[in-house]
């Protein structure tokens, strides 16, 4: 099962079960520019290098002005994706910080479609 929607050549996302949220990696076989991370080309066992990074709210502009509500409006994901498995690195702000647990499985409908 897919693990990951290819939304273009390059760029794949996935929902975090951690955030509640989709990341989106732009990612490419060599780690040459303009590509940051590796990806291993495999959407069913993903494995992406190095480490990614997903910062919204105040962790991704210090003048957030977080609104009153309460809402996921700020947070830091920092996780690693190998054979498939979501690593969250426990500088996460997130309750599943320092866990491994299996990606979950593409939901399609969603507009975007997965490319073997
Ligand atoms: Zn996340």
């Amino acid at each position: 099962m897919a693990k990951l929607k290819r939304i273009s050549e390059d760029t794949f996302k996935f929902h975090c079960p951690a955030c509640g949220k989709e990341h989106v990696i732009k990612a490419g076989a060599k780690y040459s520019p303009p590509y940051v991370w590796y990806f291993n080309g495999d959407i069913n066992k993903p494995t992406f290098s190095p480490t990614v990074m997903a910062r919204w709210g105040k962790y991704a502009d210090p003048d957030w002005k977080e609104p009153a509500e309460p809402g996921n409006w700020s947070g830091k994901c920092h996780f690693e994706i190998r054979d498939g498995k979501i690593t969250f690195l426990k500088d996460s702000t997130h309750s599943m910080a320092e866990q491994t647990i299996d990606m979950p499985d593409v939901v399609y409908g969603s507009g975007a479609s997965a490319v073997a």
